[in-house]
């Protein structure tokens, strides 16, 4: 596939990997930041390529895995209502909730595709635009879009609530879970139990936000960060790229992906999501409270809110304890030293988010290591 297959050939990847060990002189820690980074990495043996001074670790860039599990049971409750049509991505209806009991005391079923089973009217789209279209054509419904995601995906909820204020929609709104990346990053960094010395930050994210806002984090923490494509050559640049920086005591932003990435990002998606968002606190599943890494609706969209429009308040939620996704998420720990890995915790019969995410961890190891790990 042209402009694909470019990016998978094993004799350049090979090159890079030889470039990369000729040039590393002690170990070094690098995470990548985006779910997808790591399917790439595990699924094409990325890792394997590299000299065994370099250990990659995986970042909390997986929307589904930290998208709240009280924000789960919110929609689990929203979605059992037989007066609401509930839109989702496909990845969120295995996201098991939290152990909560809302205020009419019943108990919860434990994801979506359960609510579905049992005949909630659950619509998997791909795209805000579909749950807004889909409000259109039923108007004697509510249809509730779960907005989750990163910047990526910010630009086009916006649109979609920007195109819902115009027409003068009334049956639609949001479960909003939208994430930034930076303060996650200035999360991980600040921790005791940190091990990053280099990061390859999103490629996708960047195509919408530039690169500019990582020049404070570089110049704070004295670490590099590369802007990274997705594709096994574009991670092996990235990671060579980085290792230099290391090597000569460097710490600034460089851009591998300058195919995609230019230093403003795409300033008509950053106004629309300045025009419907603002930045607010978020909770993120497994790591806790993180201040101003969120956005939320602003006051002149507030009647979008769902959590507004029908009302529900916060609760407390109890989280599986066996499951160790925080860790995994802020590359603490890896999927298989997680004891409930393949055995308690399967994509059949998932403990966490990691699990059944497309671009959760521990999806990609169950998939692409599973064998490698429990021989
Ligand atoms: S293997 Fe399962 S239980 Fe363990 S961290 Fe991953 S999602 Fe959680």
């Amino acid at each position: 596939m042209k402009f694909v297959d470019e990016y998978r050939d094993a004799k350049v990847a090979q090159k890079y990997a030889g470039a990369i060990a000729q040039i590393t002189t002690r170990p070094w820690t690098i995470m990548e930041i985006c779910g997808g980074q790591t399917h790439s990495i595990i699924k094409y043996g990325v890792d394997e390529l590299l000299p065994e001074e370099i250990n990659l670790i995986h970042g909390p860039g997986c929307p589904v895995c930290v998208t709240p599990a009280e924000l789960i049971d919110k929609a689990i409750a929203l979605a059992s209502r037989p007066d609401i049509i509930f839109c989702s991505f496909g990845d969120m209806l295995r996201v098991p909730g939290g152990r909560a009991t809302l205020q009419n005391q019943s108990r919860l079923s434990g994801d979506l595709l359960a609510v579905k089973a049992t005949g909630g009217d659950i619509r998997i789209v791909y795209s805000p635009l579909d749950a807004l279209k889909i409000a259109l054509a039923n108007p004697a419904k509510q249809v509730i879009f779960f907005a989750v995601g990163f910047e990526t995906t910010a630009p086009t909820t916006a649109m979609a609530v920007y195109q819902a204020a115009q027409k003068g929609v009334k049956n639609f709104s949001l479960l909003v879970s939208h994430v930034l990346v930076p303060p996650a990053m200035e999360t991980i960094l600040s921790s005791p139990h940190n091990r990053v010395q280099g990061f390859l930050a999103a490629g996708h994210v960047c195509t919408v936000m530039g690169y500019t806002e990582y020049e404070p984090i570089v110049h704070k923490y004295s670490v590099p960060i590369v802007v990274t494509g997705f594709e096994p050559l574009d991670i092996l640049q990235g990671i060579y790229m980085c290792i230099k920086q290391l090597e000569e005591g460097k710490a600034e932003v460089q851009n591998q992906y300058s195919r995609s990435v230019h230093r403003h990002g795409n300033e008509i998606a950053q106004k629309l999501i300045r025009e419907v968002f603002e930045v607010v606190p978020r909770q993120w599943r497994g790591i806790g409270a993180i201040p101003q890494s969120g956005l939320g609706l602003r006051y002149r969209y507030a009647e979008f809110d769902a959590e507004k429009r029908f009302n529900l308040t916060n609760y407390p939620v109890q989280e599986e304890k066996e499951c160790l996704s925080g860790l995994v998420l802020q590359g603490v720990k890896k999927p298989h030293d997680c004891p409930a890995f393949g055995t308690n915790c399967t994509p059949e019969h998932p403990l966490g988010a990691p699990m059944v995410s497309s671009e959760g961890a521990c999806a990609a190891y169950y998939r692409y290591r599973q064998r490698l790990v429990s021989n």
